[in-house]
């Protein structure tokens, strides 16, 4: 019997390496499953940046009428200097394209890479000036004492909003991707079905394996690993343990979440009916 490529035929006990090789794997395995999840999410991604775009227009806008009634206020620290950078800075940012095309003469698409110098000069200014707002309006509202409330309010409004920009955008779905493959690690999370998923009934069909801690063990004289790959919890007798027909063993909880999104061994990508068939 011929086994499908990348297939162990039977499944060794793990040394560690070899345990941290198969970690990788089902954290990759996780990662690519994510991927696409997010993917069939794109709409409500693009509705959440149309919103942020459309809140920054609103506040710039605000904070610049700000800027012309108070551009003259004597002020001990120059708020409505700040004011007008971060309008300077935002404008910059969207028109980085037009402004690399029309004067510094160099397009993306029909010079092709690499971009030259002044180009990548140009972007690091841009993206250091965006980052280093914030920081330097923290400052200068912080010492402030005589500015006035409107020009102190519209600069926290602005630094408020850059806070909310970070946080939804690169915060929220790293913490939210790190509790999600964490779920599904566990099995408590029963994500959607996938087109990739396995057919139903899947896990219920795989046999089950009794717990036998002289046959899960590590030391090289079980059959089986310790260890459930996808959860990395040991085996016991608390949870039941399922055999794929790669010979690979999980929990039964860890594969019915992962068969939701996945057909596919978490630890050596046989095909489940492939393997099945085979
Ligand atoms: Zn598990
Ligand atoms: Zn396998």
């Amino acid at each position: 019997m011929a086994s499908p490529e990348g297939v162990q035929p039977r499944q060794e006990p793990m040394e560690p390496l070899e345990r941290a090789i198969s970690r990788a794997a089902v954290r990759e395995n996780l990662a690519q499953v994510m991927d696409v999840t997010l993917a069939r999410h794109s709409r409500m991604v693009m509705c959440m940046v149309v919103m942020l775009l459309t809140g920054m227009l609103l506040i710039l806008f605000w904070s610049q009428m700000v800027f012309s009634s108070h551009e003259f206020d004597s002020c001990d620290q120059p708020l409505a200097l700040m004011i007008r950078l971060i309008f300077i800075i935002v404008m910059v940012q969207t028109m980085q394209k037009a402004i690399s095309r029309h004067c510094l003469c160099y397009d993306a698409v029909e010079d092709g890479p690499p971009e030259p110098l002044r180009v990548r000069v140009f972007r690091a200014l841009a993206i250091s000036a965006a980052v280093l707002w914030p920081l330097v309006a923290g400052v200068m509202l912080f010492r402030s004492k005589t500015c006035s409330k409107a020009l102190t309010t519209a600069v926290a409004v602005i630094i408020g909003y850059y806070v909310v920009i970070v946080t939804v955008v690169l915060v929220l779905p790293a913490v939210a991707l790190a509790v999600i493959l964490c779920l599904i690690r566990r099995g408590h999370l029963r994500l959607p079905r996938m087109p990739g998923a396995a057919p139903e009934g899947t896990v219920e069909s795989l046999p089950e394996v009794a717990f036998d801690s002289q046959r899960f063990c590590e030391d090289g004289r079980g059959e089986f690993p310790a260890s459930c790959a996808v959860c990395l919890e040991s085996f016991t007798n608390q949870k039941v343990i399922v055999q794929m027909p790669c010979s690979h063993v999980f929990h039964r909880s860890c594969l019915s979440g992962w068969f939701q999104v996945a057909r596919t061994c978490p630890l050596c990508r046989g095909d489940v009916e492939q393997v099945s068939a085979a």
